[in-house]
């Protein structure tokens, strides 16, 4: 914390990462903004509870219909400050936020609905026990630059369905698209204390998770993923982690070379390397290794790279120049200790600061640190394997555990490697496409990160659970009640063995002992 004090300035700049004009300067947020942007969405937060889910919904549904009609808009906002190609703003983020709405507008009324829990003991049959989802008040989103719009929209979406006020600290590097959503939001009528922008940098971020927020959902790296679960637990302020990842994909000796080939340029390509669920690890059987190494090179060396906003582009640049130096020095090692270099491998500094040219790498071994750490450029690193059971002992032997592929033309085997693979999520012949599935919950294992967004068990995420139980006998004691000795004991033995006993005999011998309970003096 005490670095990000010392680096961090009073102010905040958007710059098109393409080309290097400054969009937007901010001033950040400070401690007392943070502070009063809380004390406003806690007055707030009631009455949106208060509104019920059926008009909470209506404004989400006309946040869907506005940002449909505004899709042009947003994705051109969108490429302009995170560089990624406008085809792909509109279909991982646009369209992803789309549908999640759908998804809540489909799910949410039966997913927060108070849930009948019936109870099996003898002891309680005579309770009515019910589950209820509240809303915890007010929730704190701090979110990365890589997704800028679907991010926090999917998260701030689940959190306002189920009834929450929304404190949004966008990545300093995209505090644009964070506005985006909020004209969005507000001019669908969620109120704006319900839902607040504070921008700034992480030392704003830190003052929000200091703040009396009641929980904090947070993307971004796992370093800072670490920094904040330590606050949080000073506190025990119920955090979810989306972090980091380092995500394999197994291609299997019955694979379809052309389409495995295809899929790992894109998956380890896709906004310039820059996803968490992008291939940064590829493991492909000794058998189709060259053919698949061939075919990734060729593909590779069709993409064009350049600015984001011209049709034709394939990739954008990276975010900054201090990722790009991590990507470099990840090729640089790769490269000393004896990877082959199929395509790619260098800055393109013709067309600006920020560009990378896709680089396949062959021959990497688990030393390199391109197969250790997560790169977050358009690198895809491939090693062969020569069967099943080394390749899930190398997709499992890493610190991260978000997702990964198993591609075969055998859907059973592949399933089966699948469930032996250490992640959140695995898909047996796609990749990333995940995040886009709004029923499917998106999180890690290991460091990958804690809990989960998107879908049943990201709105799940945004509630706190009460166990509601109503008695429906109030008139009567209950036979647990002080009263004790010898012959309740024997009662009580009595009522284990009619519920527990393995013979019918005892069960029946019990069940008249436990019986003798009724009428017995009770204080
Ligand atoms: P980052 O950790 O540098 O920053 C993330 C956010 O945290 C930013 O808003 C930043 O301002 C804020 N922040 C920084 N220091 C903070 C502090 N001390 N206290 C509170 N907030 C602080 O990450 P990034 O570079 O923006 O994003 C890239 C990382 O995010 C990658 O590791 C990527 O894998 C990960 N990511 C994960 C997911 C996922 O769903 N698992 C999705 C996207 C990105």
């Amino acid at each position: 914390m005490a670095t990000d004090l010392q680096i961090a300035t009073c102010k905040v700049t958007s710059v098109n990462p393409a080309t290097g004009e400054i969009l937007r300067e901010f001033e950040r947020a400070s401690e007392d903004e943070v502070r009063a942007a809380v004390a406003r969405a806690r007055a707030a937060q009631p009455a949106w509870r208060d509104l019920g889910l059926r008009k909470r919904l209506a404004a989400l549904r006309e946040f869907q219909r506005r940002l449909h009609n505004s899709k042009s808009e947003i994705a051109d906002a969108i490429t302009r400050e995170a560089g990624k190609p406008r085809a792909e703003a509109l279909v991982t983020e646009v369209l992803v936020v789309l549908d999640a709405v759908r998804f809540l507008i489909d799910n949410a009324h039966r997913l927060l609905s108070d849930e009948p829990v019936p109870h099996g003991n003898l002891a309680t049959k005579l309770k009515s026990g019910r589950l209820l989802r509240e809303p915890y008040g007010v929730i704190g989103i701090i979110s990365p630059w890589n997704y800028p719009f679907s991010i926090p929209a999917t998260e701030t979406l689940a959190a306002l369905a189920a009834g929450n006020a929304v404190i949004l600290k966008p990545s300093e590097f995209t505090s644009l698209a964070a506005l985006e959503l909020r004209s969005l939001l507000h001019a669908a009528g969620v109120p704006e204390g319900v839902f607040q922008l504070v921008v700034g940098d992480g030392v704003t971020g830190a003052a929000l998770l200091h703040s009396p927020i009641d929980k904090l959902v947070f993307t971004g790296s796992v370093a800072t993923g670490k920094r904040i679960a330590a606050a949080a637990a000073e506190r025990l302020l119920p955090v979810v982690l989306e972090l980091g990842g380092k995500d394999p994909m197994l291609v299997l000796d019955d694979a379809n070379v052309d389409v495995a080939s295809s899929a790992a340029v894109w998956g380890a390509f896709v906004n310039a390397g820059q996803a968490c669920l992008s291939v940064e690890r590829c493991y492909v059987h000794r058998s189709v290794y060259e053919a698949f190494l061939a075919a990734c090179a060729e593909k590779t060396k069709k993409l064009r790279v350049g600015n984001g906003m011209d049709p034709e582009t394939d990739l954008g640049p990276v975010i900054h120049e201090r990722q790009l130096r991590v990507v470099e020095s990840h090729v640089q090692d790769a490269k000393l200790r004896g990877a082959r270099v199929m395509a790619g491998g260098s800055r393109l500094p013709e067309l600006g600061t920020n560009f990378y040219s896709p680089t396949v790498l062959a021959d990497v071994t688990h030393q390199m640190l391109i197969m250790r750490e997560e790169t977050f450029g358009p690198v895809l690193p491939v090693m062969a394997f020569d069967n099943d059971e080394e390749a899930v002992r190398l997709a499992n032997h890493s610190d991260y555990g978000l997702a990964a592929s198993v591609w075969t033309r055998d859907a059973n085997r592949g399933e089966r490697l699948a469930r032996r693979v250490q992640a959140g999520t695995v898909m047996v012949n796609d990749v990333i496409s995940c995040f886009g599935i709004s029923e499917a919950p998106h999180g890690g294992w290991k460091a990958s990160g804690i809990g989960r967004t998107h879908g049943r068990f990201g709105l799940e995420e945004m509630v706190r659970l009460k166990y509601l139980d109503v008695d429906r006998m109030p008139g009567m004691k209950k036979v647990w009640w002080y009263g004790y000795g010898e012959r309740f004991a024997r009662q009580m033995e009595g009522f284990l063995d009619c519920q527990f006993a393995r013979g019918l005999g005892e069960r029946l011998r019990g069940a008249l002992r436990a019986a003798r309970v009724v009428g017995r003096k009770q204080l």
